[in-house]
């Protein structure tokens, strides 16, 4: 039997050992520790790879959602609809600058539904905040129209989605800003946390500077309640090392996304993801592979017994079902969800002969295969 766990956050380290070593020792011996050269490179390389005016590095991507709100101006007696098949970080953000976060239902892609966010729109609605999940951005035409017709700011969950684009636009480019998270099994994973925030727009880019770093602006002089949010100089250079990688590890993830549709797609009791490509509009970076599976919890159950990892994002959870957060919610679609979705391992440590296996137990559990 293989043994193939959902992650293997080892091979992080291995994949290129020995560049991170001189990266680790090259910021070391420079006392390269806080706001230091290789966070410069890393914001420079970031912006020019979203096509962002700025970028800002900061301690995680929940800050990076933080900051960006507040410094697009949302806060106290704000609304800010947020997709309710998300982390808790999305709509935790909303509520520590100072707003309230109403939760949208989503779609067949996992994603935030524009009719059900049409639907929520209050008097005290200000922004909307769209979570590109999984590696794919949400039709962006039919939310940002949203967003113009009823004069509200878009702030972007882009956390799972660097890289991946709706109509060539990069993710977290759509709206007043953007936020991304270096967390280590995100598609550009740290060695702990990180995050960042990506605008085009100078004031906000200047606010994110500002707050990420105690509220103290350009003069030294502090301008507001800040935070101590930078992102660490030693975790920049392990991402400027990772970076070289990126691109080519995005087209493993989709080489195996690819295999999974072809080896599930004629399993009627599975709703895949769109395989890579089926759709011109969308190019998706794959940060996860979500199914959606008739007798979900039998099929997680064998799959172990096959020695294979498999995650229930969220815990199975919509975050309006934590009641101690007080979050109400009509999401039908993602209540039903939470019954049915999955995770499949994947990440640059599955090889095709994984995915072939995890093909045939699949297959096998709803007796298509003879594995
Ligand atoms: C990972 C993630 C975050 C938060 O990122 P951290 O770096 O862990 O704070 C927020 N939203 C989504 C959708 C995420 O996947």
């Amino acid at each position: 039997m293989k043994k193939i766990p959902f992650f293997d956050y080892p091979a992080l380290f291995r994949l290129y050992e020995a560049e991170f070593i001189e990266a680790f020792k090259n910021a070391g011996t420079r006392g390269a520790f806080i706001m230091q050269k290789d966070l410069e490179d890393f914001e420079t390389t970031l912006a020019g790879y979203t096509g962002a005016k700025h970028a800002i590095g900061v301690a995680d991507g929940t800050m990076a959602l933080l900051i960006g709100l507040r410094s697009a101006g949302i806060g106290a007696s704000d609304e800010v609809l947020v997709p309710s098949h998300t982390f808790v970080a999305s709509a935790a953000a909303v509520r520590h600058a100072g707003a309230t976060p109403v939760l949208v239902d989503c779609g067949e892609d996992h994603l935030m539904d524009a009719a059900s966010a049409a639907k929520a729109i209050t008097s005290r609605t200000r922004a909307i905040m769209p979570v590109q999940l999984n590696g794919r951005v949400a039709n962006m035409d039919a939310l940002c129209m949203l967003a113009s017709e009823h004069g509200l700011k878009v702030i972007e969950d882009s956390c799972q989605a660097l890289g991946a684009k709706f109509r060539e636009r990069q993710a977290g480019r759509f709206g007043a800003a953007g936020a991304f998270s270096f967390y280590p099994s995100k598609t550009l994973g740290s060695f702990g946390d990180g995050g960042a925030i990506i605008t085009d727009d100078d004031t906000i880019a200047e606010n994110a500077r500002m707050l990420r770093d105690h509220g103290r602006g350009k003069s030294g002089k502090v301008e507001a309640w800040g935070y101590n949010s930078r992102l660490d100089n030693i975790q920049a250079a392990i991402l400027n090392v990772k970076f070289r990688y990126y691109d080519k590890e995005v087209a493993r993830r989709r080489s195996i996304a690819r295999q999974y549709h072809e080896r599930l797609k004629d399993i009627k009791e599975l709703r895949l993801p769109p395989p890579p490509d089926s759709d011109p509009d969308h190019y998706d970076i794959y940060q996860n592979y979500e199914i959606e599976a008739e007798d979900r919890n039998g099929l997680k159950a064998h799959l172990q017994d096959r020695g294979i990892g498999t995650i229930i994002q969220w815990g199975g959870y919509t975050i309006h079902q934590f009641e101690k957060l007080g979050l109400g919610g009509n999401v039908p679609y993602t209540e039903r969800m939470t019954q049915r979705y999955l995770l499949l391992p994947m990440n640059v440590s599955v090889d095709d002969a994984a995915v072939a296996y995890i093909g045939d137990a699949i297959a096998e559990f709803y007796h298509r295969g003879n594995a």
